[in-house]
Parts: structure tokens; sequence; C-alpha cells
């Protein structure tokens, strides 16, 4: 969007607004799982719009959180200009495209990025899910103006940000992001296995992605009792993530892309456990599990929920 988000900055004479700000719109993996048990944490799957103090708008992943999300910058009014970052094109992460309805809208500008998948562009992997056999409208009836961005190895950057990207290990070709602006970062790694990852080369290499991060975004999908029987399928756990951001000194830690089958009950309960432990041992890591609807305001040197 072009105007700023409503509470972005403070008003003259008050403190600086923060540099960016995350808001989540779908914090579950694999599938929705909309009901009773799942109302708190969210049922919508993977989608996460982060704002710069100037009001862009940057979305990442198109899972069904970008329908809300897309109605929200619809009756913002004005013109629609986006930037969606695409993490790979498994159905919880691209299953709300043909639903953001700025696509349908002639004055939108939308710029997808994403990652090729082999010799497939990111605008025929979006068109696949739209075929007819599947949907009733093709890619090309959408009527926005969008320009395809390929990953490729080089941070992108606007006026406001810079966004890079790293290969994690997921199916196919999958990135995990970093966004900064201002002295401030997110980073939003979705779908990862950890495994026994750890002190290898890419292990290393993923740490120094995210050095210092203020605020990551991280899967976070199965306990240590079930990785056994997940083991392969591209998940971490709840202590393998808490691990990298530690190794990596994040700030606040967000755990993300929650089982499908898990509750809210039995996410706070794992993670009053996982907070228990980190007071323990005297772990300055701030922890949450990711709320459909929470809004967070990300200054450099510290995270504070903006609700
Ligand atoms: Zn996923
Ligand atoms: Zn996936």
């Amino acid at each position: 969007m072009t105007a700023p988000l409503a509470g972005a900055a403070d008003g003259p004479g008050g403190p600086p607004g923060p540099a960016l700000r995350a808001t989540c719109w779908g914090t579950r993996g694999s599938i929705p799982s909309p009901g009773p048990e799942t109302i708190r944490f969210g049922g919508n799957t993977s989608c996460v719009e982060v704002r710069s103090a100037g009001g862009r708008c940057y979305i990442f992943d198109a899972g069904t959180g970008i329908r809300p999300l897309s109605r929200r910058l619809a009756d913002a009014g004005g013109v629609v200009e986006a930037d969606l970052f695409v993490t790979h094109f498994h159905w919880d992460h691209i299953q709300g495209f043909p639903f953001c309805t700025p696509l349908y809208d002639p004055g939108s500008r939308i710029r997808v990025h994403g990652p090729r998948q082999g010799d497939v562009d990111i605008s025929r992997a979006l068109a696949g899910q739209m075929g007819s056999i599947y949907f009733p409208i093709p890619l090309d009836a959408l009527a926005a103006r969008v320009e395809w961005v390929h990953v490729n190895g080089h941070p992108w950057s606007d006026a406001e940000v810079e966004v890079a990207a790293m290969r994690v290990r997921h199916a196919e070709h999958t990135c995990g992001y970093r966004i900064r602006s201002g002295g401030a970062s997110v980073a939003y790694i979705p779908d990862n296995e950890l495994g026994g990852a750890a002190n290898g080369e890419w292990y290393d290499r993923l740490v120094g992605f995210l050095e210092g991060v203020d605020l990551l975004f991280h899967d976070a999908m199965f306990t240590d009792g079930e990785y056994d029987r997940f083991r392969g399928w591209g998940h971490s756990t709840y202590g393998q993530a808490v691990r990298l951001a530690e190794d990596a000194g994040v700030r606040r830690l967000a755990l993300f892309h929650h089982a499908p089958d898990r509750g809210d009950d039995e996410l706070d309960a794992l993670l009053a456990g996982l907070r228990a432990d980190l007071a323990d041992r005297g772990s300055p890591l701030e922890l949450s599990m990711a709320t459909e609807g929470e809004e967070m305001a990300v200054h450099p040197a510290a995270v504070g929920s903006a609700r």
C-alpha cells in the first residue's frame, strides 16, 4: 500500500516508530485448520505481512492467510502496491494466491518473488494450481500489473528495505527470507528441516544468515518425541528451532507453521515448557508461538508486541 499503516509511526515529538512491523495472517502448516480448538493461534496457512516505516507492504507467502490480508488492503482504498515473496510452491504457501483480490484490480501493482523450481519459472508454478481442472479462473485473467522476479542469489532491495534469500532444507527449491530496514531485521523460514544439521557447513551459513536478527519466524512442527516418525518430511522440532535462534543470537523467535492437529491448549503447554527451559538456562531469547492476527513492532534492538 502506498499509505502508511495506521499507527506505524508516532506523532511529532514522540519516539520514533518501529523500523518494521510484522503481522501474522496465517500461522498454520500443511492445511487450513479452522475450528474451536485452533481459534487462538489460528487456522489459516502461512502468510506474514511486514511493513516498512514508510508503510510499504511486503508479504511472505500466499497461504490462506493472504485472503483476509488482501481484504484489508482493498478496504484501505487507494492503489495496492506490494511485494510478495514466496518460499516455495507447496499448497499451504500458495493456496490463497487466487483469492488475493488486488490481483484482479487493474490498478494494483504486485511484484511476485520466488525461487525457480528446476526449469519451471514462478509464474508457471502458480499457473499450475489455477489450471482449469483445479480452479475456474486462469492466471492470465489477473488484471493487476504483476511482475515476476526470480530469486537469483543476490539480495533484492528498494528504497526502504533489503530482502535476502537463502536456500533451506525442504522439498525442491525452498527459500528462507530476511528483510532489513533501518537497522532492524525480520527473518521468515516457515519450512525447514534442521534435523541433525548442527555443525555442518549449511548450518553455519544459516546461522550467519540469521546473525542478530530481531525477529525470526521459524518452522516448529514436531515435538522431539514425534520427530522420529517424520524424519525427512522437511520440518523441524521446537527444540531445534530454539537452538538455531540461540546459535544465531536472534532476539525473538516466533515458532511457526503449527501442525494442523495441534490445538491451542497443547501449543500453550509446549510454549510454557520451552520458556521454563530458557529461564532455567538464563537464555535471553524471547519466545512465542506465532499467533494469527498478532502484530509485532520491530525496533533495531528491541521487539515488543504492538497490541
Ligand atoms: Zn508448509
Ligand atoms: Zn512445504
